[in-house]
């Protein structure tokens, strides 16, 4: 049976998170969490495939118009003609038109409104074959998953021959730990209690309720006034004590000199990794840093564009940890040739996640890099952050610290109608 993908639509979904301060950090003040959302649909009626890209408010209808621009890249199509050579499909929707081309190449808008379409068919592939995307992967053999991928520009670094070699590395052993994470889940941290905007009793609170949850590992905001950073990581350290694990995020803000003295004070509070310590484009900037600030890690990537400036962060040595977003790179396509690349160098793959709908994306990108790919589990932990799953139809499942594996088919990005209908901008009930 072959799926034609007759009609792509796209809204403009926001979430008045600002409200409550949710989300807000050094950079980001008053994010309010949004999602430019696309459905495939097609001669099928129980099927469609769903995407979405993540934004934080203003700026979402430039992403809606660039999904406008690229729809013409899958109405029409067959589903089986796309999966038969995904390579080559997401080549074509990145570089075949010249025109679109030259507003990224593979960054900014244009690319972040990719990765809503590129997910959505991952999403209708999953369905269409009754799997969650993760073990979609985890069944496929080396040969399939690397036809899957564009690896242009990279080559240097990793051929496809090398990640067929990497992969079938994994094949032993794939059956077993598919059963453990099944059983155990993946390891995670919490970014819930460390907003920059929360008040002491509520950090308070939260770090408490983190620890009753079973949670290790936190995750606090620095990066405002560094006096008040130090009194948050006081209240932190408190709370958790000094046998769980507490990292800390920038968010962009500061120069590179500032952030290795800045992080010279926090060291005293033995932060496992300073996330986005200056500009996400800065590579260098961030090898330097993390010569400087050893042993504390320098984790960065969920701003970084493209596999491209992902190559270059681990050939120069600039990164301990590798942040990888499922919707910032141009889809789930992009990110596999990054956790090949990844492992290739020898560093570990903890996928950013938050805002809306990322969390549901990035367990099945983990317990791939798990399953197919990585070494071991070995510093490696995904991030988890409460807030709007109630609205998925498939929403994550934590235990005791622990991603559950999702059973669902397709890539757990559903929202419920009436969520699309009540939170769609201007004219949902929640903005009217
Ligand atoms: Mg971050």
């Amino acid at each position: 049976m072959s799926t034609l993908i007759k009609r792509l639509s796209v809204r403009d979904i926001r979430f008045p998170t600002s409200r409550s301060l949710d989300g807000s950090d050094a950079m980001n003040a008053a994010p309010d969490y949004s999602a430019t959302y696309v459905v495939l649909h097609t001669d099928r009626s129980d099927l469609e495939g769903h995407g979405l890209t993540f934004t934080i408010g203003r700026g979402n209808e430039l992403c809606v118009a660039a999904v406008k621009s690229l729809q013409a890249f899958v109405e029409g199509r067959k589903l089986e003609e796309i999966t038969a050579d995904m390579g080559a499909f997401w080549r074509q929707i990145t570089t075949e038109d010249s025109q679109l081309r030259w507003v990224g190449p593979d960054k900014g808008v244009i690319h972040l409104a990719t990765a809503a379409i590129v997910n959505a068919v991952w999403d209708l592939w999953g369905k269409s074959v009754g799997k969650p995307v993760w073990k979609l992967l985890a069944d496929m053999s080396p040969e399939d998953l690397v036809r899957c991928l564009d690896f242009r520009f990279v080559m240097d670094a990793l051929t496809p021959e090398e990640a067929i070699a990497l992969l079938r590395r994994r094949l032993p052993t794939r059956g077993a730990r598919e059963r453990e994470m099944l059983e155990r889940g993946y390891p995670a941290y919490t970014t819930s209690a460390g907003w920059l905007g929360y008040p002491e009793e509520k950090v308070r609170r939260l770090a408490r309720e983190g620890i009753a949850e079973g949670w290790t590992h936190f995750k606090q905001k620095v990066g405002g006034n560094i006096e008040e950073d130090i009194r948050r990581a006081t209240i932190l350290r408190e709370e958790i004590g000094w046998e769980r694990t507490l990292m800390m995020d920038a968010n962009q803000v500061w120069e590179v000199d500032e952030a290795i003295h800045n992080m010279r004070r926090l060291a005293a509070f033995e932060p496992w990794w300073i996330e986005e310590p200056t500009s996400p484009d800065d590579i260098l900037g961030h090898a330097a840093i993390r010569r400087r600030v050893a042993p504390i890690g320098v984790a960065t990537g969920e701003h970084c564009h493209n596999r491209v400036m992902f190559k270059q962060l681990l050939q120069a040595g600039a990164i301990d940890f590798c942040q990888v977003d499922a919707a910032r790179l141009g889809g789930l396509n992009e990110v596999l040739v990054v956790l090949l690349m990844a492992a290739k160098f020898g560093v570990p793959v903890c996928p950013h996640a938050g805002g809306v709908g990322l969390c549901e994306y990035v367990q099945h990108i983990a317990l791939f890099d798990y399953i197919g790919v990585s070494a071991s589990l070995d510093r490696r932990v995904l991030e988890y952050v409460d807030h709007l799953h109630e609205h998925f139809l498939d929403p994550v499942v934590i235990h005791g610290g622990r991603y559950m594996p999702p059973k669902r088919p397709g890539y757990s990005i559903e929202l419920y109608p009436e969520t699309l209908a009540a939170h769609e901008f201007p004219n949902g009930a929640v903005w009217a």
